[in-house]
Formats: C-alpha cells, sequence, structure tokens
C-alpha cells in the first residue's frame, strides 16, 4: 500500500505516516481532547500534498529500512558472539568454584565447629563474670573477660592458621580461575563488539546523512502548506 503522510496527526509531530484511518484519529481528538485545544489541533492535521515532501518522507523511511537491515546481522553475529562466550565463562566459573569448594568446604567445617564451641565457652565466662560483677566488684569482671578472651583467641587460633592455610591459596587459584575466564571472554566479544559498533556507527552516519537533508525539504515544504501553523519544532502548543 502507498504511505500516506499527514501533518500534525500528534501534536507534537512535525508528520507522521497513518497507521490508521485518519477518521479514527479525528473522533479520537473530538471526544478526548481539551475544548480549547480541538480547533487547531483538526485544522493543522492534513494531508501532505507537496510531492517534494512525500518524496524526502519516503526517503527517510527507507533510509530507516536500509539502516535496520544492515545492523540486523551484526547485531545477531554479536548477540551470538555473547551468548558463545557466556556459556564458557559460566563453565570456567563453575569449575573453579567447584574446585574452591571442595578444598574448603571440609576445612571449613572443622573451623567453624571449634569456633562454635569457643564461643560457647566465651559466652559461659561471661555470663559467669557478669554474675561477679554484679554481685561484688568491676576488677574481677573485667579481669574475667580478659580471661575468656584469651582462652577464646587460644582455642580457635591453631584452627584459624590451619583454616588461612589452606583457603588462601584455594582463594589465589579461585581468583586465578575468574580471572582467566574474564580474559578469555573478553577476548572472544572485543573483535565482534568493534565490528558491531563501527557497523552501527557507519549506518548511522549514512542514516543522518539522509535525515538532514530530508527535513530540510519537508520543513520548506510544511511551511507553503501549514499556513499560519505554531509549530515550534517540537509542538504545535
Ligand atoms: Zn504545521
Amino acid at each position: 500500500m502507498e504511505p500516506i503522510y499527514y501533518w500534525h496527526i500528534h501534536h507534537n509531530k512535525l508528520y507522521e505516516l497513518a497507521t490508521e484511518s485518519i477518521d479514527h484519529r479525528i473522533e479520537y481528538i473530538k471526544l478526548t481532547k481539551p475544548q480549547h485545544e480541538i480547533e487547531l489541533r483538526l485544522r493543522l492535521l492534513k494531508l501532505v500534498k507537496s510531492a517534494k515532501a512525500i518524496a524526502a518522507m519516503k526517503a527517510i523511511k527507507s533510509a530507516a529500512e536500509v539502516y535496520n537491515e544492515i545492523i540486523a546481522p551484526a547485531e545477531k553475529a554479536y548477540d551470538e558472539a555473547v551468548a558463545q562466550a557466556q556459556e564458557v565463562n559460566n563453565k570456567a566459573m563453575t569449575l573453579a568454584w567447584k574446585v574452591y569448594y571442595e578444598s574448603v568446604y571440609l576445612l571449613q567445617k572443622v573451623y567453624f565447629e571449634a569456633i562454635e564451641l569457643a564461643q560457647k565457652v566465651y559466652d559461659k565466662a561471661i555470663a559467669q563474670a557478669k554474675k561477679i560483677y554484679f554481685g561484688t566488684v568491676e576488677k574481677a569482671y573485667y579481669d574475667a573477660i580478659d580471661l575468656a578472651q584469651k582462652v577464646y583467641k587460644e582455642t580457635t587460633a591453631p584452627s584459624q592458621k590451619a583454616y588461612n592455610e589452606v583457603v588462601t591459596p584455594a582463594e589465589k587459584v579461585y581468583y586465578e580461575a575468574i580471572d582467566q575466564a574474564k580474559k578469555v571472554y573478553d577476548e572472544a566479544v572485543a573483535p565482534v563488539e568493534k565490528v558491531y559498533y563501527e557497523t552501527i556507527a557507519q549506518a548511522k552516519k549514512a542514516y543522518n546523512k539522509i535525515v538532514i537533508s530530508s527535513l530540510e525539504i519537508i520543513k520548506e515544504e510544511h511551511k507553503k502548506e501549514c499556513i499560519d501553523c505554531p509549530w515550534d519544532g517540537k509542538s504545535i502548543f
């Protein structure tokens, strides 16, 4: 179907392609728009007659279609590269986590059990110290706390040490694996991304060139056809 263009189907558009019967739009304006807007809206909403303007509008439309046709395959290639690299990355991350978890998990269990036990002893000592404090003197209270802290530190120190000895290298291996996976991902995606953005930039440039020159023509023809139009580039109001 031959495209039909109108001036000001909406108050914030210079021109538009009619996508449905214009009578529907006119009815809608009459029924829903504020009373004081209706006259102006209906006066300005009219068929574009200038062949030059219509040709320029069509040029913009086909430039947009060309743009989308150029972009679509580049976007597809980019999305595919990202998805593939993502999958590789996920696998590497899962594996790194598995290695880390297996080396740390057992020890972690022992460590947390030791901590829990020491905590219990500590809490008990503090509870007792509080009893002493409220019953007799402050010093005994603080002495008891100091002692409880000392006992806590001493009882947890060996498991803390053992824990650190395993966890620190395991963590190192884990973060190295993650870094490596990220590097692989970036290397896979970067060149495709570059092509993608270059394609977009180039297509955009070609598109903009057509839009700018066509819009000049449309604006000139609009001045001739749309007499006494308050259009300011953004709105008719
Ligand atoms: Zn106008």
